[in-house]
């Protein structure tokens, strides 16, 4: 089969030719249909230093994806041949305190697909029973490989209960797009985002942006404070991972705020907690992942009842092969979510 291989330690990867893999008793194995890019395939690809810290080359990429089943393992009971699937791509051990806990998604031995394991960047690929999502039929292969980056933008999200709140996005890649969409779905009053590229702005307006800020240009606390009355927003969810954004976001939060972070920084990063959280009792949460499966059940129904709609999100859409245009795309940022077809 082909496969997108991040063959060795460095910029780039190839697309091969590989052996279809086996099929373990616990596993299912997909006909892929469609996949999607993520950040973490950029890291990747680019073999920033995440990457040359956890990856162990040669592997397979990818783990954005949705497919058919076409073999299950002896011991698989929860889905059949000809099931449509996507992946939740977090693989919990199931034995540790979080994962006995109801937090499968930070398990203490976690997994992730194609981080850890092969991944779907091929003509098949090899699922675990436990992350084997059965998807509604009517959801489309192309919105359903989104899903898993649409649970982490729900998660998001929830962590901020928006319900008639001021929100403010930092960040308007593809996760912070989605939670824009999300944060609409969810009944936000006043959704800001701030976003120094102009393509990435142009998508946000079309997910339900109220207010889109180049914060390159304009003062974002300044901004926020206006279009809120001088109060400030509710809550803030951190898609950006920068740090200057990161501390202007912190900055436009009133007091007793929160913030929900899932950008990932790379590196440490300063904050004035004593002015900036402490006294202005502002709550701070991490986020990672998605809550499973109650993300995955948010996310098709929002799909499957047209409260979100994908269509703006998704602005590119290759054949597989064409995978460094993609990877291309990502580099420029003029883009949000990209598709692979295989
Ligand atoms: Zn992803
Ligand atoms: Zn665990």
């Amino acid at each position: 089969m082909k496969a997108v291989v991040k063959k060795e330690a460095g910029y780039g990867a190839e697309l091969s030719e590989v052996a279809i893999p086996e099929t373990g008793q616990d596993e299912v194995m997909i006909k892929v249909k469609s996949t999607s890019i993520c950040g973490t395939d950029f890291h990747i690809y680019s073999w920033d230093d995440w990457a040359k810290e956890n990856i162990v080359p040669p592997q397979i990429m990818g783990h954005e994806v949705a497919g058919e089943v076409v073999k299950i393992g002896a011991r698989v009971t929860s889905v059949q041949v000809g099931d449509f699937v996507s992946a939740e791509t977090h693989i919990p051990c199931g034995q540790c305190y979080q994962c006995q806990t109801g937090k499968q998604h930070i398990c203490n031995d976690l997994k992730i697909l194609g981080v850890h394991t092969d991944g779907v960047f091929a003509d098949y690929a090899v699922l675990k029973e436990v992350v084997a999502w059965k998807n509604d039929p009517a959801i489309p292969a192309t919105y359903a490989s989104v899903q898993e980056p649409l649970g982490n933008a729900i998660d998001t999200i929830l962590a901020g209960d928006v319900a008639g709140k001021n929100v403010l996005i930092v960040g308007a890649g593809p996760a912070g797009l989605l939670a824009t969409g999300v944060a609409r779905a969810f009944g936000a009053t006043k959704i800001i985002v701030s976003e120094p590229n102009q393509y990435r702005r142009n998508i946000a307006d079309a997910m339900g942006a109220d207010l889109m800020v180049n914060p390159l240009a304009e003062n974002l606390e300044e901004v926020v404070s206006d279009a809120t009355g001088g109060v400030g927003v509710d809550f803030v969810a951190e898609m950006s991972g920068h740090p200057l954004a990161l501390n202007q976001g912190l900055r436009s939060i009133t007091a007793g705020g929160q913030m929900a972070l899932l950008g990932l920084p790379t590196e440490k990063v300063l904050l004035d907690l004593s002015a900036d959280v402490i006294f202005k009792g502002i709550k701070l949460i991490g986020i990672t992942g998605r809550e499973m499966f109650k993300t995955w059940h948010l996310a098709a129904r929002l799909i499957k009842e047209k409260r979100l709609d994908l269509e703006p999100v998704i602005t590119h859409q290759f054949p597989l092969e064409q995978f460094a245009k993609g990877m291309e795309l990502m580099q420029n940022g003029n883009c949000g979510k990209i598709l692979l077809i295989p």
